[in-house]
C-alpha cells in the first residue's frame, strides 16, 4: 500500500490539470473525499475541479468547505482524473476513458478500473485512504481538507458505530480534531438539521414494515405516492433502512424504493451476512454489512421482495 501510494502522489505531483470525482448520489464519504484534496492540490498550484454527475447534491452536505465548487460540467482537457468510493468506472457518469485514473476506494466490489487502484477494504471510509496517502507523502493537512475527511469518516461509520472502527480510526480522527476539526459543529450539522417532510416520510415508511424469516429480515417501502404526499426528497430517504435494523431480531433490512429508473434496494446487515453477494447479483455493489442495486422496472415491490427473500435466506445461513 506504501508504494502505491508514493506512486499515486508522484503522478498527483506531475499533473497539471486534475479532476477529483466520486460516484453518482454521492453520500459524506464520496462527496467528502472528493472535496478533501481540493484545497491541497489548489495550493500545490495545480488547476482542480471537483466533478459529479448528481444535481442537485445532498443539501446535508452543503456545509463541506468548497461545496459550492462542485461542478456538473466535465472539462474537456485534463492530465488525471482522482476517482473516490466508487465501485465502478459507470458509476461516475463519464463517457470517455480519462487520460490517467487513480481509483481509491474502499468497496469490497470495486472493479479496478483505474490505471493505478488503491483499494483499501478494511478502510472505514474512502477518506481513511485519502488520509493514509496524505500521511505516508508527508503532507500537511489543512482544517478544511480535515473537516471533509472527518466527515466522510463520520458518515461511513454510523458515528463510529460500525465494525470498521478500531483505534486507528480513533487516531485518525484525534489527529483530524488537531488538525482544526470540530466534532460538535459536525455533528449538528449532519444531524440536527433534518426536514420536517423526512420525518414524515418516516412515519410512512415505517407503516410498511414486514418482518419474515423468523424475524431476521425486514422489508421497508418507499412509493412515489409518499415522496409526493410528504414533500420529501432521495436525500430524505437515506437513513430509513438504517433504523429498521435496529429492531432487535433483525439481522438484514432492505428498503425497495420506487425510483424513475427502477426500484432502488438498500441493504444492511448486522452481525454476519454478506449482503454485498446479494446486491452484485443484481448488478449493484457495495461492502458486508451496507450494498445496494437498481432492479430495472420490469418487476413491482411484491415481486422484488419474493425474489429478495430466497437470496437473504442463503445469506442468512452462515449466522455464527
Ligand atoms: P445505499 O444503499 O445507501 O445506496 O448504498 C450502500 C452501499 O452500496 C454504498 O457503499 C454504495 O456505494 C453501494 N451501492 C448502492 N447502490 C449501488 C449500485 O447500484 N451499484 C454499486 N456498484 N454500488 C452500489
Ligand atoms: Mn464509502
Amino acid at each position: 500500500m506504501q508504494e502505491l501510494f508514493k506512486k499515486a502522489w508522484e503522478k498527483i505531483e506531475k499533473s497539471k490539470n486534475i479532476i477529483l470525482a466520486a460516484h453518482i448520489n454521492p453520500d459524506g464519504d464520496a462527496l467528502g473525499s472528493s472535496l478533501s484534496l481540493y484545497p491541497i492540490l489548489k495550493k500545490m498550484g495545480k488547476n482542480v475541479k471537483v466533478f459529479n454527475v448528481t444535481k442537485p447534491l445532498p443539501m446535508y452536505l452543503d456545509f463541506l468547505p468548497n461545496f459550492d465548487k462542485v461542478t456538473d460540467k466535465l472539462p474537456k482537457n485534463y492530465d488525471l482524473l482522482i476517482s473516490f468510493d466508487c465501485g465502478s468506472f459507470d458509476r461516475l457518469g463519464i463517457e470517455e476513458k480519462p487520460p490517467f485514473l487513480i481509483n481509491i476506494d474502499h468497496h469490497i466490489s470495486n472493479t479496478k478500473y483505474g490505471d493505478i487502484n488503491i483499494i483499501d477494504s478494511k478502510a472505514a471510509s474512502s477518506s481513511q485512504v485519502v488520509y493514509n496517502m496524505l500521511k505516508a507523502n508527508n503532507i500537511e493537512i489543512p482544517s478544511e481538507s480535515a473537516v471533509c475527511i472527518y466527515t466522510a469518516l463520520v458518515t461511513d461509520t454510523g458515528s463510529f458505530q460500525y465494525e470498521s472502527v478500531n483505534e486507528k480510526v480513533f487516531e485518525m480522527a484525534a489527529e483530524l480534531v488537531k488538525c482544526g476539526v470540530k466534532p460538535d459543529f459536525v455533528a449538528k450539522m449532519l444531524f440536527q438539521r433534518d426536514r420536517l417532510s423526512r420525518l414524515r416520510l418516516l412515519a410512512k415508511a415505517y407503516d410498511t414494515i414486514e418482518l419474515c424469516c423468523e424475524g431476521k429480515v425486514a422489508f421497508v417501502e418507499v412509493t412515489k405516492e409518499m415522496m409526493e404526499i410528504t414533500g420529501a426528497i432521495k436525500d430524505d430517504t437515506d437513513t430509513i433502512v438504517n433504523s429498521v435494523r435496529a429492531i432487535a431480531s433483525v439481522e438484514v433490512a432492505c428498503m425497495l424504493r420506487e425510483d424513475d429508473d427502477g426500484i432502488k434496494i438498500s441493504l444492511r446487515s448486522k452481525n454476519y451476512a454478506d449482503v454485498s453477494k446479494v446486491a452484485v447479483k443484481y448488478g449493484g455493489g457495495g461492502h458486508i454489512r451496507a450494498a445496494g442495486a437498481t432492479i430495472n422496472n420490469e418487476f413491482d415491490f411484491e415481486k422484488v421482495k419474493e425474489m429478495l427473500k430466497k437470496d437473504l435466506k442463503e445469506i442468512l445461513k452462515g449466522e455464527k
